[in-house]
């Protein structure tokens, strides 16, 4: 069977399962939004990469959630986001971390893949690269909003490094965030096999400056090969020391495995529960969405006409 697929994530968390319908309905509108948007730029032959692209662009412009102008802030109050982009057929990609004007990190990214010998720069080296290819970039207050400096401000009050939809414990009950933004990412295969994979994000709050998570590296957070593209989210230390995204690729090439299997045996190793989550298609469109957080912020759709959109577990 071959056929297109793409899936998205809005991050992966424990995302309270009441979550207030002012909070989940404009989530789920904009992965529906971004979904279709990917869709119909796949019937219309557009290539993954480009697809991929165009998808994360979309999240990262929306403000629910961390990425783009949603992104969280550092313990010293700035943004500092970071992406990454991978193409399967070739393995071309390219990854930017510690930006702190660039609108849409991932078309960076994307740059850096296209228009130098590397695929990975950083910090003022990034910022720089940007505009000098003349990238749009936008004021600090743009992402440093009231609602960012709330999060942070409560975060640090806790003193703790928080994935923004940390839910209440019976200690600290107080602590809500406000539960429900998270890394976005979006994987894709057209109906000839090509794969492509994009993640982009704030990172965590009150995070130290300088803290480069699991979504700009290649192997870890993204990655794309001639079988499968894989996005992940959730704690970024766990997603490091595992190579998650690589490893769905290795297991289904090394072990034979399906991408549903593979995909969930990445999630289970990766981490303890609470940990992680992905999403991923393989080259002959099928698609996998395992996390073992409580939740998941996700969307897909496949050519045969399934079509998903999600946070918790269907029952
Ligand atoms: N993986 C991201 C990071 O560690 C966070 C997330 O997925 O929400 O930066």
């Amino acid at each position: 069977m071959l056929g297109w697929a793409i899936a998205l994530h809005g991050g992966g968390g424990d995302i309270p399962i009441d979550l207030p319908d002012e909070l989940r309905i404009p989530r789920e509108t904009a992965l529906r939004h971004c979904l279709d948007l990917g869709v119909s730029a796949l019937k219309s032959g557009k290539h993954p990469l480009d697809v991929t692209e165009l998808v994360v662009r979309e999240l990262e412009n929306h403000p629910y959630f961390n990425a783009g102008k949603g992104s969280v802030l550092t313990a010293q109050g700035t943004v500092e986001m970071e992406a990454s982009i991978m193409d399967g057929k070739t393995k071309r990609c390219g990854a930017v971390s510690g930006l702190t004007t660039v609108v849409n990190p991932v078309s960076l990214a994307r740059l850096v893949m296209e228009k130098t010998p590397h695929i990975y720069l950083a910090f003022d080296a990034a910022e720089a690269f940007a505009r000098a290819h003349g990238v749009e970039t936008a004021e600090s207050t743009y992402f440093i909003t009231p609602e960012n400096i709330a999060r942070l401000k409560q975060a640090k009050e806790f003193n703790r490094v928080q994935l923004d939809y940390t839910a209440p414990t019976p200690k600290e009950p107080e602590i809500r965030g406000d539960s429900q933004i998270g890394t976005v990412g979006c994987v894709a295969v057209d109906s000839a096999g090509n794969l492509a994979a994009a993640t982009s994000t704030g990172g965590y709050v009150n995070k130290m400056a300088g803290r480069i998570g699991d979504s700009p590296l290649i192997g870890a957070g993204t990655y794309a090969n001639h079988l499968c593209a894989v996005s992940a989210t959730g704690k970024g230390e766990y997603i490091i020391r595992a190579t998650m995204a690589r490893e769905v690729a290795a297991l289904m090439e090394y072990k034979g495995l399906s991408l549903s299997e593979a995909a969930a045996y990445a999630v289970e190793q990766s981490g303890p529960r609470g940990t992680c989550g992905l999403v991923a298609v393989s080259a002959n469109g099928e698609v996998a969405m395992p996390y073992n957080t409580n939740g998941m912020f996700r969307a897909c759709a496949t050519e045969d006409g399934f079509t998903e959109v999600a946070i918790w577990p269907k029952n």
